[in-house]
């Protein structure tokens, strides 16, 4: 194996030398994190954007063996925020400068469900007279559905893969036709031919996962050659089915650094895509999505769903909730996001520089 300075120079990287590199700790880990916040400093600068999430419905058509919204789980209760609710929440962020907001639900593909999105997305864009960036993420939805979102005005779209390997997919979903690898696949081919600027990622930490899975998810990110990463430890949550392997688990601050690790390296991989520090970042460490700035993420999604359904969109266990960062002081935020040597990047869209590019 080269030396860690001159593999740090390069930005493709064997699947051999990405496992390496995930694994590093103490010093040499340093200074791969170091590099990672240099290579992005260099090639998009130092703004970080906001996104305004707004978990704008948690009901649910799948099954995912990991989520806590999931269909069979009864314990949850379902909410469809109105559409006074997501429009007043968008307009705070839109007031506030925000730039974008990311709307987000469970996977529901109806007709019913596509034409009330199209509709939010017209009023959106119609009150901030076209000036908030729109998000999406609901799932797999039809070409159809997607480019009649993307024509009201949505120009992301997140939608993770999960896990890139199909074996390691099936273990973590159903395996049946509604929770089909194949059919994730062709639904972020559809989101690209549609138009959207294309955002996958997977979760780290995942029981039966391997580093080498991971270093083959960073290597899938790249050759899909997607704009935008949205990526972040798993956290097992109790009423789920997969909650039976948490001995299998990392503990929590080992997936917590292994996810800094998968940030440091992509953004050596792909310089110029957006990378978003992960909410669930923030569950295991307050300061968590900070930190991920600080190693070569530039996007951070502050939650603005309404507080009464908060409890409600618990993905996860111990997920950061209440009326935390709607309320939270404007210089506040600024201030943990300068300690992470950013500066916020107000009113802007801030798209994927490498969607630009292209
Ligand atoms: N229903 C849509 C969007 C909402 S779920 C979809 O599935 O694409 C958003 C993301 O939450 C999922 O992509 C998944 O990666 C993440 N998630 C769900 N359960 C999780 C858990 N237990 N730990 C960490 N992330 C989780
Ligand atoms: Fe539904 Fe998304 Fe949760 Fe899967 S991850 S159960 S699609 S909300």
């Amino acid at each position: 194996m080269n030396s860690l300075t001159e593999i740090l120079e390069r930005r493709d990287f064997s699947l051999d030398e990405i496992s390496f590199l995930l694994q590093l700790a103490g010093k040499e880990r340093t200074q791969l994190l170091q590099k990672a916040q240099q290579v992005k400093n260099e090639f998009i600068g130092n703004k970080v954007y906001f996104r305004g999430l707004v978990e704008f419905s948690n009901i649910c058509s799948k099954d995912c063996l990991y989520c806590g919204i999931r269909k069979s789980n009864q314990k949850v209760i379902r909410y469809n925020a109105t559409d006074n609710e997501i429009l007043e929440a968008c307009r705070f962020a839109w007031k506030n400068l925000f730039g974008s907001v990311v709307l987000q639900s469970g996977e529901i593909a109806t007709n019913a469900f596509a034409k009330r999105v199209e509709g939010l997305l017209r009023k959106i864009k119609q009150f901030s007279n076209n000036e908030l960036g729109i998000t999406l993420s609901c799932g797999e939805q039809t070409l159809e559905t997607y480019q009649r979102w993307f024509e009201s005005g949505a120009h992301r779209y997140l939608l993770r893969i999960e896990a890139s390997n199909p074996e390691l997919y099936y273990k973590i979903h159903p395996n049946n036709k509604k929770h089909s690898f194949e059919k994730r696949l062709e639904s972020l081919h559809f989101l690209r031919k549609a138009g959207y600027q294309l955002g996958t990622g997977v979760m780290i930490g995942l029981p039966f996962q391997t580093i080498d899975d991971l270093a083959g998810d960073l290597l899938f990110l790249k050759q899909l050659d997607i704009d935008m990463c949205g990526m972040g430890p798993y956290i097992e949550h109790e009423q789920t089915p997969l909650f039976q392997y948490r001995h299998l688990i990392k503990p929590r601050h080992e997936r917590f650094y292994l996810a800094l690790n998968m940030i440091a390296v992509l953004r050596l991989m792909m310089p110029d895509i957006n990378i978003a520090a992960a909410t669930a970042l923030q569950a295991i460490d307050p300061a968590g999505r900070e930190k991920a700035l600080a190693v070569g993420a530039n996007i951070i999604m502050p939650n603005l769903t309404p507080c009464s359904h908060r409890k409600d969109y618990q993905l996860y266990e111990d997920k950061p909730c209440l009326d935390e960062d709607a309320a939270i002081c404007r210089n506040c935020l600024e201030a943990r996001i300068e300690l992470a040597g950013c500066v916020i990047g107000y009113g802007e869209w801030g798209d994927s520089k490498h969607f630009q590019r292209d």
